[in-house]
């Protein structure tokens, strides 16, 4: 029931409209029993500004960032999370007394996905298809972890500060990084996880392979694509063929949710109400996910 106490938040993006998020978050506020809602707004790059400030005025207690606005927002907060800084993104806001505190949670999405299934990151070999936003979140992650090296395959070559300029040579030490362009890519290397964060292979080019995975790897590699529409891309359907595992990026998606519920309701105990499996039924029940 809405009334005068509803707490407010939503999703700042454009366009928005086949967001998972308002069906992802609301179902998760009746979960935990909070009067609150979540609701998705198309906001133009120029209205940016003025929609934070319409947060701030109407009382939002937070809200999320998506395409087009995750750097841009970056500018309109008063704290940034030293992950959110590194990856120079930010996915999650929190209003405090009118002051927007910016996190990025698609980061510890990522990670914990593989957490969930036991799977241990520490000096791993990792590649990296593509550099866009979502690889530097995920890399600034691998790196929390002290992977071994990660090699980061690109069209362009880049060097380090092309992407980034906030790591600290203390977290970036335990780890070789290396930007490679495609005609290098080694199909002999024994990597341990290998992961497609371009956008090829999502719907409609269902058929599109950023690289034939059948070679790759050995028997335990681990092959991860960060695309969720369609769930089983071509990738992940060479890395089941070849018998290897694969993951898709909605365990990132939901579990990215669910930290944005922590950041934004820091007393509720989120994670004893809220689980991956939890949110994944929901979607089911929507027909979002079969
Ligand atoms: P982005 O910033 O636009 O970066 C896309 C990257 O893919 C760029 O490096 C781009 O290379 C590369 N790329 C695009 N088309 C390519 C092609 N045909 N061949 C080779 N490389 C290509 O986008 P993003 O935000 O990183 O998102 C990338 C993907 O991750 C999307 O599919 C998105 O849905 C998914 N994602 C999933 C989650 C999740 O929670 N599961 C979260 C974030 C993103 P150039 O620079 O050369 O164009």
């Amino acid at each position: 029931m809405i009334n005068g106490n509803t707490k407010l938040l939503c999703l700042l993006g454009s366009p928005v409209e086949h967001s998972f998020s308002p069906i992802m978050h609301n179902d998760s506020l009746e979960r935990m029993n909070l009067n609150a809602q979540y609701m998705a707004f198309n906001i133009k790059t120029e209205l940016l500004s003025e929609s934070l400030k319409g947060l701030k005025a109407l009382g939002f207690i937070g809200a999320n960032i998506t395409i087009p606005h995750k750097v841009n927002v970056m500018k309109y907060l008063d704290f940034i999370d030293e992950k959110a800084k590194m990856i120079g993104a930010v996915n999650t806001i929190v209003n405090v007394n009118d002051r927007l505190f910016g996190y990025n949670t698609d980061v510890v999405g990522f990670i914990e996905s593989f957490k969930l299934r036991n799977i241990n990151l520490y000096n791993k070999k990792i590649c990296v298809f593509g550099a866009g936003g979502a690889a530097k979140a995920i890399i600034v992650g691998l790196l929390f972890e002290k992977v071994e090296h990660i090699d980061i395959f690109s069209r362009k070559r880049f060097q380090f500060n092309d992407i980034f300029d906030e790591i600290s040579i203390d977290l970036f030490k335990d780890t070789k990084l290396k930007f490679l362009v495609y005609d290098e890519f080694d199909s002999g290397y024994l990597y341990d996880i290998v992961i497609n964060t371009t956008p090829v292979g999502m719907y409609p080019n269902v058929d599109e392979l950023i690289i034939d995975v059948k070679s790759v790897g050995y028997k335990d590699t681990v092959f991860y694509d960060l695309i969720y529409n369609p769930l089983e891309t071509k990738f992940l359907k060479e890395a089941r063929k070849s018998n290897r595992l694969g993951i898709n990026g909605l365990d990132m998606l939901i579990l990215q949710g669910i930290y944005s519920l922590k950041h934004w309701f820091p007393n509720v105990d989120v994670e004893n109400k809220i689980q991956r499996d939890t949110v994944m039924n929901t979607l089911k029940k929507n027909n979002i996910i079969l």
